[in-house]
């Protein structure tokens, strides 16, 4: 066997050990109070989501991944409501936030920022997107807005707000004003480094901008993350600076002339990612 077939059955079974240790470490989806209402939908696979109940209908916010946990969302619903889902709204593009789209009734009315709807199509690499195919089609955004939308359920207000690039190009904001509380999908990581999707056309300058525009514009204090707990405002201000920090070391290396290679070694390890990022977005 020639040693390169061998890295490649290693590279394989390495990955799938890995997606066996994550399936077998999934726990079915809970909904946690953040106020009387919305709820935070964490567990299952795929991202942690929220449900807001309105007067007529209900919100979702992000689709988890599987069958099984989308039915555990919908089932979830129904112990707290008869109303409807009557929208589903998809904080940005990425997979774990969105393959649970299909799952969804037809009838609910899928919204997400217009360059999101867009990066539904995007492949990565090699694999081309799977929205391509037609029977998907009813599951795709058919609602998208490019700075601000206002979604009334009978007297309760939600508000989706567009700050710009960052995490990737279509990345929004939920926001719930009259609970101080906004869902920001992964325009924050807490423990784990940031991802920024080159390849969606984001950044981490965008990125640190969107942030601070969030802080600065809405009054809220209680905030949702795709991959996190809820966070305070002091949580999203600490991981600017750690970001402006990196942004400017990774600044001040490259223009001494040291290669990506050799700035990567000054940084953790699972930091390589959102090292490149930074590296390849200073042009000089
Ligand atoms: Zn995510």
């Amino acid at each position: 066997m020639k040693i390169r077939t061998l890295l490649i059955i290693l590279t394989v079974f390495a990955f799938t050990s890995q997606v066996f240790a994550f399936q077998r470490e999934t726990t079915p989806v809970a909904f946690e109070k953040i106020t009387d209402n919305p709820f935070m939908l964490k567990g299952g696979r795929g991202a942690n989501g929220g449900v807001f109940i309105g007067d007529n209908g209900v919100l979702v916010i992000d689709a988890k991944q599987t069958e099984e946990s989308a039915n555990e969302v919908f089932q979830g619903i129904k112990k707290l409501t008869d109303k409807p889902i009557k929208y589903l709204v998809n904080t940005h593009s990425d997979g774990d936030h969105i393959s649970g789209n299909r799952f969804f009734s037809e009838d609910v009315t899928i919204i997400a920022h217009e360059n999101c709807r867009d990066e539904f199509f995007i492949s990565r690499g090699e694999r081309p997107s799977p929205w391509h195919d037609p029977e998907l089609a009813p599951y795709i955004p058919s609602v998208t807005f490019r700075d601000q939308m206002d979604i009334y359920l009978g007297s309760k207000k939600v508000e989706l707000r567009y700050f710009g690039i960052g995490h990737t190009k279509g990345d929004i904001v939920v926001y719930f004003p009259e609970e101080k509380t906004a869902f920001l999908g992964d325009q924050i990581f807490v423990g784990r480094p940031q991802l920024i999707h080159s390849y969606k056309g984001g950044t981490s300058f965008g990125h640190v901008n969107v942030l601070s525009k969030i802080l600065y514009t809405l009054d809220a204090e209680k905030f949702c993350s795709g991959h996190a707990e809820i966070i305070d405002r002091q949580t999203i201000r600490d991981h600017i600076a750690g970001m402006k920090n990196r942004q400017a070391k990774i600044k001040a290396m490259k223009t001494l002339g040291h290669t990506l290679e050799e700035i990567l070694t000054h940084f953790k390890e699972n930091e390589s990612r959102l090292v490149t990022s930074i590296f390849n977005e200073h042009k000089h």
